[in-house]
């Protein structure tokens, strides 16, 4: 008889793993939605399509491209993204470019303090520290401040750790190239739906089943509580926040949540040909503002933007603080044999779409290497 696998959760993570799961085993996904793929789902606004935030595909990671793009064709584009600093009133590149700062009204200061900078290597104690060491106080304040506190819900960002590789994408200052992405493969899926193709070719021959909210999972038994019963199966891969999973044992894992406000707004385009979105920097109660047809490719006469706000009430951001990475240490240890934990809230990682599919091609082949052993 084959074996069972319960999937908890049809995210990028849960529904790529069941993907590559469902021929070797009697695959069983649970979503709480009404339709998978989490945030990357498309939605319509007045007939434009959109996701919650832009989704963006990037990735070096040929594996991870082949499994996307098998199931859903990528039409490429290169993202370009601004900074708005309203104590400037401009707009400038972000990731920052070198020659944006001759036209910053405190261009003398900068390059000063960049000409300190130079001389030492940023400090990788926290997020301030590094900023301030690899760019100086006033882009400091300009780009990275303010922004990153409200984009992660902290008083200081002394908060969060800075050894992240995703800090700045390499190199604090850019000059040359302004794509967001650079030397990488990117782009978005051609189909009018975006993603959602991936989600339901990716859940077919599963038993997906939609709207069935997981409440707990119960170690000791093996057993996952759901709305609709209780579950039970060899291997479980979980997407989830563990925090609830495991009933708050080490208490709540802090998160940076948002809410979305799609917009209509009479004129075919709002942003600058090529500009996906703008980050907005400074005290408005917004992060972002993005283009949605500079993504999708949508034909209108009319634009759709997305407006991103940050809240405390939603969970979309794992903070990566010392505390929280303890934390989740804790609920790691409590994880059972043959229970994989994945994906963005799986491994409380601030990850991306690729990393999503990276877990999960890494886990398949964890499972499948086991089972080729018991066999
Ligand atoms: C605003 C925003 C913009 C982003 N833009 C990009 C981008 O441009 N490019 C990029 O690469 N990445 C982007 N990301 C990140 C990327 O989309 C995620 O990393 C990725 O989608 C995570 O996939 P996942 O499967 O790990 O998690 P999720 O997509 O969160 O999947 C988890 C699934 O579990 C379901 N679920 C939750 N609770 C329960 C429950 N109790 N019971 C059952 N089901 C439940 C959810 O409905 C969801 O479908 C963005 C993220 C955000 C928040």
């Amino acid at each position: 008889m084959a074996k069972r696998l319960l999937v908890l959760g049809a995210g990028f993570a849960g529904s790529t793993v069941a993907h590559l799961l469902k021929d070797r085993f009697e695959t069983t996904v649970l979503e709480a939605a009404a339709e998978p793929g989490g945030g990357c789902r498309t939605a319509w606004y007045g007939g434009h399509p959109y996701t919650f935030g832009p989704r963006v595909f990037f990735s070096r990671d040929e594996a991870v491209i082949a499994t996307l793009t098998a199931l859903t064709p990528i039409r490429r584009f290169d993202t370009i993204s601004w900074t708005y600093v309203a104590a400037d009133g401009a707009f400038y590149n972000y990731p920052l470019q070198g020659a944006d700062i001759p036209r910053m009204p405190d261009a003398a200061a900068i390059e000063a303090e960049l000409a300190a900078c130079r001389a030492r290597r940023p400090r990788a104690e926290d997020f301030e520290a590094y900023w301030l060491d690899a760019i100086g106080p006033t882009l400091y304040r300009k780009f990275v401040d303010r922004y990153s506190r409200k984009m992660w819900g902290v008083e200081s960002n002394r908060a969060l750790a800075a050894n992240w590789e995703w800090v700045n994408r390499g190199t604090p200052i850019r000059e040359g190239d302004v794509r967001l992405y650079q030397d990488q493969f990117q782009g978005y899926p051609e189909a009018p739906d975006g993603y959602n193709g991936f989600f339901a070719k990716a859940l077919a021959g599963t038993r997906f089943l939609p709207s069935t909210r997981v409440t707990r999972f119960d170690s000791a038994r093996r057993e996952v509580h759901t709305s609709a019963g209780v579950l039970a199966a060899d291997v479980i891969v979980n997407t989830l926040p563990v925090d609830a999973l495991f009933g708050f044992t080490y208490g709540r894992l802090r998160y940076s949540g948002r809410s979305f406000i799609p917009l209509v707004l009479p004129v075919a385009q709002a942003l600058p040909e090529g500009i996906a979105w703008v980050h907005y920097s400074g005290d408005e109660p917004y992060t972002r503002v993005t283009e949605f047809k500079k993504i999708t490719g949508h034909a209108s006469p009319h634009t759709l933007i997305g407006i991103e706000l940050p809240n405390e009430t939603s969970r979309y951001y794992p903070v990566q603080s010392a505390v929280e990475r303890a934390r989740f240490a804790q609920y790691q240890a409590m994880f059972p044999a043959d229970f994989h934990s994945i994906g963005r809230h799986g491994s409380f990682q601030y990850k991306g779409i690729p990393d999503a599919i990276r877990d999960a091609l890494d886990v398949a082949e964890a499972v499948l290497g086991r089972a080729r052993a018991a066999a």
